[in-house]
């Protein structure tokens, strides 16, 4: 008997083990479960397929996989993939130089990110990312292709254009007008592009980072997300030699947070990238202004930049979501953050001495979806598997991830440990935003 092709748009209802965080705390697992979208791409229930046996039923079967709430990458730069996993043993300003500028000064010709931004978030959604808060070029035409591309493949995602006036890679600039212009680019791709489509595509105004950034960028880039009710983001405290630059171009400031406060830049619509290196006040200052940081475990250790001191954030409150950081991370997948993360923390504990207690399978899925979704102003429509959201999620075929065939697993914890700890690169199997197919997860229902 042929096996049915997934479902490609709502309504439809599939029937599957289940795994999610809950808003209110805690976690729904099914190891029977059955999940209905309703026409408009909500989740009109969630629950055990023994209570609702005439729906089980008629769902389209895809048991013994896992439906989960698709990942929430905080943090990634679209043009930089063709260049994931390069450049290891570097530091970050040698990396940006080497790697990394000469690959975005590519985008200036907009066919090509018209070519690359579509396979892009084809691979994003291979791994099971669903939502994306990405960093584009300087370019502002290329940052319409990205749009294009993200509007056309269905997934939820939030880009900005780079801006930068005091280092830039770009050549065809005039330095004396370079923050107006950069300035009225991103408004204008705000105004084009921030809300679309019922607020799936949302605007980021995008300082890269105070080195390469005066004052003055920062400031009239804060004000006019703020305006515009966009986000704001960049990059914060991720490398020694980064961090003493910043205190050398801004002798005004008190601490590398204090830049971007001057500049009005803290605050719950803004995401730093990073956020290693935090003194005490710097982290007190983030909780009060109820900024929020995208950990990107997998980047910190491949560019040796540090390690992020998470139990400590967590219990001073910080709102804190995962990136891949690619290609500064050199993996795509969310799961390999989580992953990378678990041990990084393992090892704090154990270099370190931080007797704070590790993080466990289920806190990890809960920021890599939740909490990304809280970081990102939107945990009231998706982040976690609840009727009433916003049907984001993945199907994942869990026996992929045994050593051997046959070595499947009844418990979530268990489950969820190998997922992050053996996640295989073809495991996650389908991919829905808003109940409507992604592409790039490997096609077909389990056999
Ligand atoms: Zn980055």
């Amino acid at each position: 008997m042929p096996v049915p092709p997934l479902p490609a748009r709502p309504p439809f209802s599939l029937r599957a083990r289940i795994l999610s965080p809950l808003a209110a705390g805690g976690i729904r697992w099914e190891a029977d479960g059955v999940l209905e979208v309703d026409p408009a791409g909500r989740i009109a229930s969630v629950g055990a397929a023994a209570e609702r046996p005439e729906l089980a039923n008629a769902a389209l079967d895809l048991r013994p996989w896992v439906l989960l709430p698709g990942m929430v990458d905080l943090h990634a730069h679209l043009p930089q993939l063709p260049n994931a996993g390069l450049g290891a043993g570097l530091d970050l300003l040698a990396w940006l130089d080497r790697y990394i500028f000469p690959l975005e000064r590519e985008w200036a010709d907009p066919t090509v990110a018209e070519r690359l931004a579509p396979l892009a978030f084809d691979a994003f959604a291979a791994v099971g990312t669903t939502t994306v808060l990405l960093y584009g070029t300087v370019y502002a035409r290329s940052l319409d292709a990205a749009f294009h591309a993200a509007d056309a493949h269905g997934i939820r995602a939030v880009i900005g254009k780079v801006m930068m006036d005091r280092i830039t890679y770009d050549e065809t600039i005039d330095p004396s007008t370079i923050l107006d212009r950069s300035l009225s680019e991103s408004i204008e791709l705000c105004e084009r592009w921030h809300g679309r489509d019922a607020g799936r595509l949302q605007y980021a105004f995008t300082p890269r980072f105070a080195i390469s950034c005066t004052a003055d960028m920062l400031r009239a880039s804060a004000d006019a997300a703020r305006a515009a009710g966009a986000l704001w983001q960049t990059h914060v405290s991720e490398d020694r030699g980064e961090m003493a630059e910043v205190a050398r171009l801004f002798p005004e400031a008190r601490d590398y947070v204090d830049v971007y406060d001057r500049a009005g830049g803290l605050g719950p619509r803004t995401v730093l990238a990073h956020a290693i290196h935090l003194s005490d006040r710097e982290l007190a200052r983030l909780v009060e202004t109820d900024t929020r940081v995208a950990h990107c475990p997998a980047s910190n250790l491949f560019l040796a930049s540090g390690v992020m001191p998470l139990a400590r954030y967590l219990e001073a409150g910080l709102t804190v979501g995962l990136g891949s950081d690619v290609a500064g991370g050199p993996d795509l997948s969310i799961f390999d953050a989580m992953r990378v993360g678990a041990y990084t923390q393992n090892a704090l504990r154990v270099v370190g001495g931080d007797a704070r207690p590790t993080l466990a399978p289920l806190d990890w899925l809960r920021m890599a979806t939740l909490e990304g979704a809280r970081a990102l102003g939107v945990e009231k429509k998706i982040g976690s598997l609840e009727e009433g959201k916003e049907a984001d999620l993945i199907a994942v075929d869990a026996a992929l991830t045994a050593a051997i065939p046959g070595a499947d697993l009844d418990d979530p914890v268990d489950l969820l440990s190998r997922l992050i700890f053996r996640a295989h690169p073809e495991m996650v199997r389908g991919a829905w935003v808003r109940g409507r197919q992604l592409e790039g997860p490997g096609a077909g229902a389990p056999t």
